[in-house]
Order: C-alpha cells, then sequence, then structure tokens
C-alpha cells in the first residue's frame, strides 16, 4: 500500500530538517509546497486529499523536487517564483532572489513619491524587477526606468511586468548608469551587490546558487555602491533622492561616500531584523546640473 500524501510530507519534513537544518515549520511548509508543484495542484488540493494516496507520476516528480532541494538548491528557484512586497514574481538562477530585507527599500521609496505624482524613478540592478514592480504597481502615475546588465535577468523581469500587468516600467540593458538616457530622475534606487568577495557566506546556503554578479562587490563589497554614488548627482533632479541598500556594517562608509559627493539628508534605515540596511540622501542642489 503506497504512502498517503500526509505520510510523504512528514517523511520530506524529517530530511529537510535534517539535511538542512531548517525549522520544523519551515520544513513542513517546503515539502507542502513542493508536492503542490510536482502534482501541479494549489493548497486547498492539498489539505482534501491529505488521507490519500499519491499516484506514481506525482510521486516520481515529487521526488526530483526533494532531491533537488536536499542538494542545497534554493526553494524559490525549484518553485519558480518567490513573493515580494505582495507580488508574486517569476525567479530563477539569472536572478537574485528577492529578500524581505529589501521591503525597507521600497517603503522608504513610497514615503518619498506622492500618490498622484508622476514621478520619475530608476531603479539600478532590477535582477527580477522586484523593487522596480513594486513601486510601479503602487505608484501607477510614476514612470520607472529598471536597468541591469544582465541580459537573462532582464528577460525575468520583462516577464514578471507583463505577467503583473504593470506597463509603466521600461526595461533597459545597462552596467549602471553606462546606457541610463541622459535625464535626471526624482529618486534613484538599487540594491546592488555589496558582499566582500571573500566573505564565508557566498559559499553557504542560497547565495551558492546565486549569481555572484549580483552578491560580490570588490574586496570590501562596495565597489559597485562606489560608482553608483559617484555618479548619482548627475542622474538626480534637485531635491531628488538616492536611496541604497547595504550591508549590515556598511552603513558608515556609504554614508562617508555620500557626503563626499555632496549629497546630504543623509539618513541610515533599519531592515525587519533591526540591522541597518539602507542610507537615503538628497541631491541638495536647487538648479539641475547640464549636460556638456
Ligand atoms: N542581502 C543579501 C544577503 O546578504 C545580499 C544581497 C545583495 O548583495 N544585494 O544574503
Amino acid at each position: 500500500m503506497s504512502a498517503s500524501l500526509r505520510e510523504t510530507c512528514a517523511a520530506a519534513q524529517s530530511q529537510l530538517i535534517n539535511s538542512l537544518g531548517l525549522e520544523a515549520s519551515d520544513a513542513r511548509l517546503e515539502a507542502q509546497l513542493l508536492l503542490q508543484t510536482a502534482a501541479h495542484k494549489n493548497r486547498a488540493w492539498l489539505i482534501a486529499h491529505e488521507g490519500e494516496a499519491l499516484t506514481d507520476p506525482i510521486v516520481q516528480a515529487f521526488e526530483v523536487l526533494l532531491t533537488r532541494r536536499l542538494q542545497g538548491e534554493p526553494i524559490a528557484y525549484i518553485l519558480g517564483v518567490r513573493e515580494f512586497y505582495g507580488l508574486n514574481l517569476t525567479v530563477n538562477q539569472d536572478t537574485l532572489i528577492p529578500r524581505p530585507d529589501t521591503e525597507t527599500l521600497v517603503d522608504a521609496a513610497l514615503a518619498k513619491i506622492s500618490n498622484h505624482a508622476a514621478a520619475s524613478i530608476l531603479d539600478l540592478g532590477t535582477g527580477s524587477g522586484a523593487i522596480a514592480l513594486a513601486l510601479a504597481k503602487h505608484r501607477p502615475q510614476a514612470n520607472v526606468i529598471a536597468a541591469d546588465a544582465s541580459l537573462a535577468a532582464l528577460k525575468i523581469a520583462e516577464k514578471n511586468a507583463q505577467a503583473l500587468a504593470i506597463d509603466n516600467v521600461a526595461f533597459i540593458l545597462s552596467d549602471w548608469f553606462s546606457q541610463v538616457p541622459q535625464q535626471q530622475f526624482d529618486l534613484i534606487v538599487s540594491n546592488p551587490p555589496y558582499i566582500e568577495k571573500n566573505d564565508i557566506h557566498l559559499s553557504l546556503g542560497d547565495l551558492r546558487f546565486e549569481p555572484l554578479s549580483a552578491l560580490a562587490s570588490g574586496h570590501d563589497g562596495l565597489d559597485d555602491i562606489r560608482r553608483i554614488i559617484e555618479n548619482s548627482l548627475l542622474y538626480l533632479k534637485p531635491q531628488g533622492w538616492l536611496m541604497l541598500e547595504h550591508g549590515y556594517n556598511q552603513a558608515t562608509q556609504v554614508t562617508d561616500l555620500m557626503a563626499e559627493t555632496g549629497l546630504i539628508d543623509i539618513v541610515t534605515l533599519q531592515d525587519l531584523g533591526g540591522n541597518n540596511r539602507v542610507t537615503v540622501a538628497k541631491n541638495p542642489l536647487i538648479v539641475s546640473k547640464h549636460w556638456d
């Protein structure tokens, strides 16, 4: 007699706890999500059929997905989706997996842009499009440009925009500001790579499977943040804002870099875990800079 759905889930939960060290509740949820994906069913189906035996094709598909997870592949890549700021986003190995920490950046950005303003927003290194799409969704009057140096990532971001029917984001292939149109923005946001290139965390957990170009940035993790800050004044409107996510221990360095460039009103915000995570600064200029 083959195992019931409930028994299959419970066995997978134990394996996930033992192999990956997951919390019991996370392991249970992951087992359920993998089973739903294997069966192409929703949560209601899972609950309704708990006591029943699974068909062989579902068991086989589930085993394949569970094995990938037990080998450490991130659950978001196996499921192909991750929720961010209430949006269901497609993700794959070409994009960073959106983190709850980054919702701090979205909250801060939304607080600066009124609901009715046709604000211009630039998201640098958009990846799956998470930040750009969350801002565009909540500020439908705004015009958002989302840039990434990875064509593969941009394809995912565009797919997400289409699936969510968000049409106020334009996507451009650009290594930071290099291909950004010569215009000035009310708001520039970025969650750039900021991990030190020799950081041990890069060889642990989900990070092993994520694009290194989206995670690591030079010996102190600040190479890309420096490039963004140094060029930001040229692309910010007078009184426009720059907002950067960074490592929990980088707030002082980011603040100093922003101040050296001439940005003002610099404030660091904490993420949900209480870590310094986002630093915000303003272009003080009253009169716009001109392009040569
Ligand atoms: N916050 C991510 C982590 O430390 C890194 C994301 C990034 O480099 N932008 O896992």
